[in-house]
């Protein structure tokens, strides 16, 4: 495998399901009502053909598997993460989780999932959980051989259990990341702006506990358009109906239509020839799964199989 040019796959799939209910959700709360896991049956095999196609690429994967909410509510997607971990093909299989789970139910999963290929992107959120409970199901997740990465949403009520994670983090050797919350839904009404958590007053301490983007890196990922990018050589996004494109921007109205599709057996990701070509997005490139790929932008290696890069990320 170790041969295998290597290739960093986005997956999101259709799965919208949560325990959670974060005033600032950015993917409209979903909730736990439908008796079925998926929404529609149809959805379910979609994903189940996708699974199946990752594992079958000829490339040494490391992969992205967001759901939209918590996937530990749902059975048949941790039988799926199962599966992607033992494929000879994959590197790491990623997924996000609010940390939620019981520790039977993770004891459970630690019997199917090749532990050594686990990833998980623990995300905190302050006013659903306590932080003892979220520190010890992150403990739980490392010590049974899982690669963690503890992730804050900073907000200005956050601030403070922000700082108190890291610490913990760091007590416990807990890799941490924490970068600011966008207001979705106008959850802090008191301060209207994109990101409340950034005013005047809190940016020394702000600056010091953000691992995002760059002021920099931000700018050029609002206007994309002309900045060179490797996103169609060393990375593709697969949406949830299977299509494949070199990004997520490029899925949603980009200049290009999808590379071809995750449900047809034979097709194989176009992997450019050349690491560049510039960017032709005309709207912005915010999530940082994609805009870390812009050129020039230097991303440290890590102990964690991570797909984000941990360190802040800033042009050289
Ligand atoms: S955990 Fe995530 S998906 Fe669930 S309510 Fe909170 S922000 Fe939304
Ligand atoms: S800059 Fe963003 S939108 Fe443009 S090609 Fe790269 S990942 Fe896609």
């Amino acid at each position: 495998m170790e041969n295998r040019q290597s290739l960093k796959l986005w997956y999101v799939s259709a799965l919208r399901r949560c325990n959670f209910r974060c005033a600032y959700c950015a993917s409209n709360q979903p909730a736990i009502k439908d008796r079925l896991e998926w929404k529609k049956p149809e959805e379910a095999d979609t994903h189940q053909q996708i699974v199946q196609w990752i594992t079958k690429l000829p490339y040494q994967i490391q992969l992205r598997m967001n759901s939209i909410g918590e996937p530990f509510t749902s059975k048949g997607y941790l039988d799926s993460v199962a599966q992607l971990s033992h494929a000879e093909n994959i590197q790491f299989v990623e997924i996000l989780t609010n940390g939620s789970f019981a520790k039977s139910q993770f004891e459970a999963f630690s019997k199917k999932v090749n532990m050594k290929k686990l990833s998980l992107w623990m995300t905190f959120h302050h006013t659903q959980i306590p932080m003892e409970t979220f520190l010890a199901a992150a403990m739980q997740a490392q010590e049974s051989g899982a690669s963690v990465v503890v992730h804050a949403l900073i907000f200005p009520d956050s601030i403070d259990s922000t700082i108190r994670l890291k610490a913990e983090c760091k007590q416990r050797g807990l890799t941490f990341h924490s970068v600011v919350g966008f207001n979705h839904n106008k959850a802090y009404k008191e301060n209207s702006s994109v990101i409340p958590a950034l005013t005047k007053e809190n940016w020394p301490i702000i600056h010091k506990l953000d691992s995002g983007s760059s002021v920099p890196v931000l700018a050029a990922a609002m206007k994309p358009a002309s900045f060179e990018c490797s996103a169609g050589h060393q990375y593709f996004f697969i949406s949830s109906r299977g299509n494949v494109y070199r990004c997520k921007p490029y899925s949603e109205g980009g200049p290009e239509s999808a590379l071809g599709s995750a449900l047809d057996p034979q097709f194989l990701p176009p992997i450019r020839k050349k690491k560049y070509l510039v960017c032709a997005h005309q709207r912005s490139c915010i999530c940082v799964e994609d805009h870390q790929h812009l050129k020039g932008i230097k991303v440290k290696k890590t102990k964690r199989n991570s797909f984000i890069s941990l360190s802040k990320i800033d042009f050289e």
